[in-house]
Formats: structure tokens, sequence, C-alpha cells
């Protein structure tokens, strides 16, 4: 059995962005606040986070996560990254670094970006992150296969990546065809929309909900989603069969 909690489910400026005042940024409805997307995977005894954006703190303080077996991130955008400082508590409780998976790319980004946790003058009690390099290849985390899935955001190349039967794509507005073939029939597709209108660099819903068509995914979630989406309540109930809107909380299990 797979268990999904979906951490965040927003775009990068989260749900109500800041001074806004639209019917989405100001619904009292608590599917309409979304912290910046992250989902936890529990499988096989092990707790795998995709992401660690800013709003990391909070998310494992709600969910009460005191350990986690790894992190993988899809790209350096601050939204995805900006909260590994907090890795610091649970390198404290479990006494030892955090294995993050990355490309060389992103672990440059990281290096730089937590420069005070890297190198020879390393703070003392800076996060210890223990980088793991990849690339578009299979890895296994002990008996865990990860296999990662290449897509672009505007020129930015990111990772998705399929574990199981679960597939979770974000930050992304194409997939090449090769790439979409590692995703064919998931139980679970989890896809960046972050409007309805088309975006540089996200899907929009329709390139979303036609991805979810195209790779004959039985259910489909929608993440990264920003307040031009619309209300909760009403976007659930305009999309076609197996296409679902995630919100922050919401856990699936894969049998
Ligand atoms: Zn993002
Ligand atoms: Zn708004
Ligand atoms: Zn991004």
């Amino acid at each position: 059995m797979l268990e999904i909690t979906f951490l965040g489910t927003g775009t990068s400026s989260g749900v109500p962005m800041i001074g806004c005042e639209c019917e989405v940024c100001k619904s009292s409805d608590p599917k309409d606040n979304r912290l910046r997307s992250s989902i936890i995977i529990n499988y096989k005894n092990k707790k795998i986070l995709i992401d660690a954006g800013t709003d990391f703190r909070q998310q494992l303080l709600r969910e009460k996560i005191n350990s986690l077996d790894a992190i993988l991130i899809t790209h350096e955008h601050r939204d995805h990254t900006g909260g590994l400082d907090d890795v610091r508590a649970l390198n404290y409780i479990t006494k030892k670094g955090i294995d993050i998976y990355c490309e060389e790319r992103v672990a440059k980004s990281l290096r730089n970006e937590y420069s005070y946790a890297f190198g020879e003058h390393r703070y003392p009690g800076a996060p210890k992150m223990d980088i793991h390099i990849i690339d578009n290849s299979k890895f296994y985390i002990d008996d865990i296969e990860i296999t990662p899935v290449r897509g672009y955001h505007l020129n930015l190349p990111v990772l998705g990546y399929k574990i199981a039967n679960l597939a979770y794509i974000t930050d992304m507005n194409y997939i090449p065809q090769d790439q979409l073939n590692k995703i064919e029939d998931m139980s679970v597709l989890i896809i960046n929309s972050v409007r309805k209108q088309r975006h540089p660099s996200h899907f929009c819903l329709e390139e979303a909900i036609s991805i979810a068509k195209k790779t004959n995914a039985r259910m489909c979630y929608l993440t990264h989603l920003s307040h031009q989406i619309g209300l909760h309540s009403q976007l659930e109930k305009s999309l076609p069969q197996g296409i679902n809107v995630a919100y922050d909380g919401l856990k699936i299990r894969i049998d």
C-alpha cells in the first residue's frame, strides 16, 4: 500500500496571495487555502517527501511528521526548496543528515542558497543535507524504485517522479513523448494546473486534463493551483470523471 498526503497544493505565491481581494483569496472554505506544493509518500515503511518549499515547517507541524527517509527535489525554485533550513529539526531528532536527491544543477543551487550548510566552513548547527546526485535514470532508495520523468518549465529542465503506480509532475508545461510513455496507466497521476488560461511555464487546466487522458491515468489530481483557477468547490464540479482537485491535507491510498 502506498499513501500520499498533500502537504501543499498552491502555486509559488500560495493562496491566498498577499494583498489579493479576489473571491478565492477571501474564501472561507479551507480547501481554498493552499500552501506551496509538496507531497509526502508513505511506502514500504519509508517516508519520502517531494519538494520542501517555503511552507515546509508549517506542513510538517500540521501533519505531525518528525522523520523523513528522503527528500526528492523537482527543481531549484524557492517554492520547492525554500524550507530546507528546517531539516535541522529532523537532523536533531535522528542525529544524522537528511538524504536529498536532485540533479547536479539543482545541487549547485542548494549549495549557493544554503552556503552556510556546506563546505569546510560549515556553520555549527547548520542543516545537514546529504546530497545524492541523480539524472534522468532510475534509482533506488533501499528497495524502492524511483523513475524520474523529464519535463520542461518553460526552458528549465525539471524532474517529475514515478514511484510504483504514482506519478508526480509539477512545474512543467511540456513533457516529451518518450517521457510520457514512462507514466502510462498510472493509478494516480498528480499534475500541475496553475489556472484555466494558458501559462508560459505551467500546464493550464486543459493541458493537464489532456495529459491525464493521453497517459490513461485511472485517477488524476490537480496541484500547484493559483487563485486564478477559481473556487475549489466550483472547479471540482466542472471536471470530467477521474479528474480531481487536490487540496492541502488530502490523503489518498493506492492498494
Ligand atoms: Zn512551483
Ligand atoms: Zn486572489
Ligand atoms: Zn518552478
